[in-house]
């Protein structure tokens, strides 16, 4: 009989910072290593998102001011260290949330389809084409590395007709 091996993975679940800090409105810095630090990062990004139950989550929004993104809109994970947005089609409205932004939802108007050149966690560039909630993830958590929040761009429309008197 072999040897039983215990195979211990440690991962950290960050917290999520909350909108007022200042780390989500910093331009967030290019990562220009891709080493085991950086691995480690988007692990525990990872597992934090999915903790959380989010579907995308930026680096700043972990306290840590560099352009990484982990995105999970269901069809399996996508890592995306240095994201840009090459090409957007189309407008979409839809609701949004974020889990720096607790309890809020608003509608967010964005690109349908969008065009993401991103590299992975070994610098390797690759090109990733997204449409419809996958789309409105790569905007918003790219968005996030901008110090822009889906809050800043929501449509808080106004309720059009009020009936009776209007409580306070
Ligand atoms: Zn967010």
């Amino acid at each position: 009989m072999g040897k039983l091996i215990k195979r211990v993975i440690i991962v950290t679940v960050f917290n999520i910072v909350q909108i007022g800090d200042e780390i989500l409105r910093a331009k967030a810095v290019e990562v220009k290593r891709f080493n085991e630090n950086l691995g480690r990062l988007l692990d525990d990004m990872a597992e934090t998102m999915k903790v959380e139950e989010g579907v995308g989550l930026a680096a700043p929004q972990v306290g840590i001011s560099k352009r990484v993104v982990v995105i999970d809109v269901g069809d399996g994970l996508i890592e995306l260290v240095n994201p840009i947005i090459l090409e957007a089609k189309g407008e979409e409205i839809d609701e949004e949330g974020c889990l720096s932004v607790r309890g809020e939802q608003w509608p967010v108007a964005r690109a349908a389809w969008v065009k993401v050149a991103a590299m992975d966690r070994h610098g390797n560039k690759f090109v990733k084409e997204g449409e419809g909630f996958l789309a409105r993830a790569f905007q918003h958590e790219i968005d996030h590395l901008d110090g822009i929040l889906f809050v800043d761009k929501a449509i808080k429309t106004k309720p059009v007709k009020i009936k009776g008197k209007i409580k306070k």
